[in-house]
Parts: C-alpha cells; structure tokens; sequence
C-alpha cells in the first residue's frame, strides 16, 4: 500500500494589492492541488509587509475569488459563517502586519549570529553607489561598507538613533544550489547576491525575512510560488541556513505569456480574474484551463478536460512545465463553451439571469426563459454572451425595412412572400422546430420560391438581426402567436 505522505502543509502567501491576476489564481490551484493530492493543508497568508502597496479591500475581494473558485484555504486568512474576514489555525496570525514583533526577534537573532548587520547608509549614499554602478554597467548592489561598522561604532551610531536597516550578510565566494521540485538543480554564486535588507527603517520586515520566518513557523513544507521569485530563493536558503532550520522544499511555477510570449500582460487582454467572473467564465472551466496550461498529464493521454476532484488526483509538480505557457484565450473559450453546455438548463438558466436583467425578462414564463437559453448556449462562450445574442426574444425587434429584403429580392417581392408566408404558417398545426421546417421547406418550393427569398426575410422579422439562430428555431422558441404577430410588423414596414 502507498503511504500517503505525511503532513503536507502548502501557502498561497498574495500581497493584498488590488485585483487577483489569473496567475496568482494559477499558483493558488497548484498549491491546493498539491495539498488536496496528498490529504494536506492549504493555508492562505496575507503578505502586506509593503504597507505602500495595500489596496483597501483586497483581502476580501481575494477571499471572494478563491470563494468562487471552490479554493477555500483550510487555514490562515479565510471567511467566517457570516462571511466577514478572519483567520483560524494554531499558527497564526497568518497577516504579516500582525507578526512585527516576531520579525524583530528573529533580526535581532541573526544579528546576534552575525548572519545580518546593521546598516546607516543613507538614502543619497545609496542613490549615488547606484548610479555609479549602473554607469560603470556593474551588477547593482550594496557595496557592504556597513559590513566592517566595530561593535562600538554600531552602540555608538544605535545610541543616536541613527537611522538604520538590518541587512542580510550573504557569504562571498560560495555557491547556493536549489533543487526545485519543477526545474531541477539551479546554482546561484553568491557573489551575484545582494546583502538585502531584511528589516527596514520603519521596523517592518522586508519580504525576504518574513517570508523564511513564516514558512518556518508554520511548517510548509513546499513552497510552491512564481518563478519571478525565483532569484530570491538562494537568499531564502542562506536565511534558512543561518537560522539553523531545514529548508522546505521549493517549486518555482513559469509565467503565463501572451500569444507573443512576452508576460501576459493588460495589454492584451483581462489578466484580473475578477473580468473573467464578470464576463461569465465558469470556475469549473477557469480552474480546468489553468490546469492544462501550465501542466501536463504525461504521455499517452489526449484528455484536456478535467474535474476539479481529477485534478486532485492526478496533479503532481514534476509535470508541471518548466517553461511559460501561453494563456490561449480561445481554449479558455472553447473550454467555457463545454462546461457550459453541460450545466442542466434549470442550472445555466439561473446563472445566465442576472446577465438578462430582470426588465428585460419582465414576467416571461421560467419555461419560455429556459427554451431561449437552450437555443442560445450551443453558441455561447461564456454567459454574458447572452445577453447581447437574446434581446430580440423578450421585446420587439428593431430594425430598418431594408434589412429585411434579401439580396437577389426587392421590396414588392418581399412584401408578396411574407404576406403568403404569414398565411401559410397561420395554419400549420404542428408547432416546433423540426414539423415547421419540413411543412414551410415543401411549401416553398410548392409555391416556385426559393429558400432564399423566403426564409431571409421570415428570420429577420423575427429576430431583427442579420446573424441569428435559424428562423425556424426561432419560431419554436417565440411560439405561433409572437411569430405570426412579427410577421405582420414586417410586412406592415413594407
Ligand atoms: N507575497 C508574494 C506575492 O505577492 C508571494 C511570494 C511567495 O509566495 O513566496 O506574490
């Protein structure tokens, strides 16, 4: 029997900046993913050591994301039975703004170690290395002149409450070697590494200490997180190392890139999930496309679509792709398109309500409501769609009389067609799709028309339009009365 391995303890650890990228979404599925895979916990950690940076109401707009995305964390910041923000679990607090007491102990700690120094050097000092550096087209980064501060120099200058940093004393000379669960062995000389700041002027961490502490104390044991952090995690080895704690294993996830390859960006389209919620993306279909763009199944298997439940099952990192994957907004589309099509109609017509608008369904019976959804979803994408393709079955059609001449036709011979049509259908008995389209298809050619000169204009005065579902469809769905009583608008524009 396999053992299921014991304890897995994952974080999704978001700044609370404003909207919650697609990426970010990515990176939460991977780490639930992970955790769920192995009967482990998913923790959420609200990373707002940059206090510049905070959007009011992020926390609660992320919640409501991950809410929507069936990802609740199972521990740390999360919503209670009312709905109102807070945090459960025996690690916490999991908001670093709450933790600034235990940031200082730990800083105080690698100072006392000699794995971290104080640092007076001023903002200008700063500024004018920097500009040096960059001229000579040197790497950037601080030259360590607070390094050789004497023991009484550092009292003297704490003693005048000079304003300070802690840094990180990154060892010369040395070779920090990650074995990343997705990409393998990478070597980071320490030479190319800053001596960064791990405590700040205003006594708030940066986000290198607080991310190593957290991790520690709440026992992750993978870190799983984007690959823009990757370059900082031979510094999170060395803290790991001077602390004396064993590192959690880590996993660096590639960049979601546009069609171009370039980072997904703004530019080209909705990167906040937030615009995918609004526009009618289904969670199921959302968290299905990340999925399968930033990992594989594994040879021999074609399958692209998957439950959430699957997925659990099936996920693991190492088949994860190690290069950016390309969000294809199409396959996001088609993916929609499935997923919606398999919802029951009572369920998709609940969902696709509130992009109809109650005034515009006004007191239509839910059965007529249900039918124009069941025509309109073979060709929907995502809800919204809906909306601006179904106008025409709750109020009446407008449109110019020109519309409704076909293009090998005039007006008269319009105006002729529509008057025998509308007689014709007048008597039909049976009213749905598949017996109208036999009886009016035989009728035409009995009468020496073409379907052309007929059947454009009976669509156009039905729904207005010059792309619709087929007239005959349409008729099903707006029943004899509407039909007939559309007709006879039409030919009355003639
Ligand atoms: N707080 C970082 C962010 O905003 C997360 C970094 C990490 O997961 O280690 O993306």
């Amino acid at each position: 029997m396999k053992l299921k391995s014991q304890n897995v303890r994952v974080r999704f650890a978001p700044s609370p900046t404003g909207f919650v990228h697609v990426g970010s979404l990515l990176a939460a599925l991977y780490n639930w993913l992970e955790a769920k895979k192995n009967g482990g916990v998913f923790i959420l950690r609200v990373e707002d050591t940059d206090q510049a940076r905070l959007v009011e109401g992020s926390v609660e707009n992320l919640l409501k994301v991950l809410r929507w995305a069936g990802l609740d964390p199972d521990e740390g910041v999360s919503f209670d039975k009312a709905g109102k923000v807070t945090e459960k679990g025996e690690f916490g607090p999991y908001t670093q703004s709450k933790r600034l007491d235990i940031y200082r102990q730990y800083a105080k700690e690698l100072i006392d170690k000699d794995e971290a120094y104080y640092c007076f050097c001023t903002k200008d000092r700063l500024d004018t290395l920097r500009a040096e550096q960059e001229k000579n087209k040197q790497l950037t980064k601080y030259d360590g002149l607070c390094r050789h501060l004497t023991e009484d120099e550092v009292a003297e200058k704490l003693k005048n409450q000079e304003s300070f940093v802690i840094r990180q004393k990154v060892p010369t000379g040395q070779e920090v070697v990650l074995h990343d669960l997705i990409r393998g062995e990478v070597k980071f000389p320490t030479d190319s590494l800053d001596d960064s700041v791990l405590m700040k002027s205003d006594g708030f961490p940066t986000y290198h200490l607080a991310v190593v502490v957290d991790d520690h104390l709440m026992q992750i044991t993978h870190v799983i997180r984007a690959q823009e952090w990757l370059p900082s995690s031979p510094k999170h080895l060395l803290l790991y190392k001077s602390f004396g704690w064993t590192a959690p294993q880590f996993a660096h996830l590639s960049h979601l890139l546009n069609k171009d390859r370039s980072k997904l960006s703004k530019r080209q389209g909705d990167v906040a999930v937030e615009d995918y919620i609004k526009s009618g993306y289904l969670p199921e279909a959302m968290l299905n496309f990340l999925a399968i763009t930033g990992w594989n199944p594994g040879e021999g298997t074609e399958q692209e679509i998957y439950s959430l439940k699957e997925l659990a099952k099936k996920f693991s990192l190492d088949r994860v792709h190690k290069t950016g994957a390309v969000f294809d907004r199409e396959k996001l589309d088609w993916i929609n398109g499935l997923y919606i099509r398999n919802l029951d109609i009572k369920e998709l017509t609940k969902l696709c309500l509130p992009y109809l608008g109650e005034s515009v369904i006004g007191n239509q019976k839910s059965e007529y409501v249900e039918k124009v959804i069941a025509l309109e979803r073979e060709r929907m994408k995502k809800l919204s769609d809906i909306s601006e393709s179904t106008g025409f079955f709750f109020s009446e059609p407008e449109y110019p009389a020109a519309m409704l001449v076909w293009k090998k036709s005039d007006q008269e011979k319009t105006k002729a067609t529509l008057i025998k049509l509308a007689g014709f259908l007048g008597g039909v008995k049976k009213w749905n799709k598949t017996d109208l389209e036999t009886a009016a298809i035989a009728w035409i050619s009995e009468q020496g028309l073409t379907n052309g000169e007929t059947l454009w204009p009976m669509r156009v005065a039905l729904t207005g339009k010059d792309k619709s579902p087929g007239p005959f469809e349409v008729a099903d769905v707006l029943g004899a009365e509407k039909t007939l009583a559309r007709l006879n608008a039409a030919i009355a524009k003639l």
